[in-house]
């Protein structure tokens, strides 16, 4: 289970993000509610995961892209 800090980094990283608020709720939501997040995206399930299954892949690219750069 992917932590918060994650599902936000995923979803910055991820090509699929689509985010679900509409723009006048956006708004009036707060600052944190507006950041690029999982949790922000259609792609996200009630159960907490990703209907197209992207948050395992997206994670495993980064920290291979992490690797990379140490
Ligand atoms: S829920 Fe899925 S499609 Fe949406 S940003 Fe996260 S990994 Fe990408």
């Amino acid at each position: 289970m992917a932590s918060k800090e994650q599902l936000r980094k995923v979803a910055l990283y991820c090509d699929e993000y689509s985010s679900n608020l509409d723009k006048r709720q956006s708004l009036t939501s707060s600052f944190e509610e507006k950041y690029e997040n999982c949790t922000n995206c259609k792609h996200y399930t009630k159960e907490g995961k990703c209907d197209l299954n992207l948050i395992d892949k997206v994670l495993t690219s980064m920290s291979m892209d992490q690797e990379f750069k140490s």
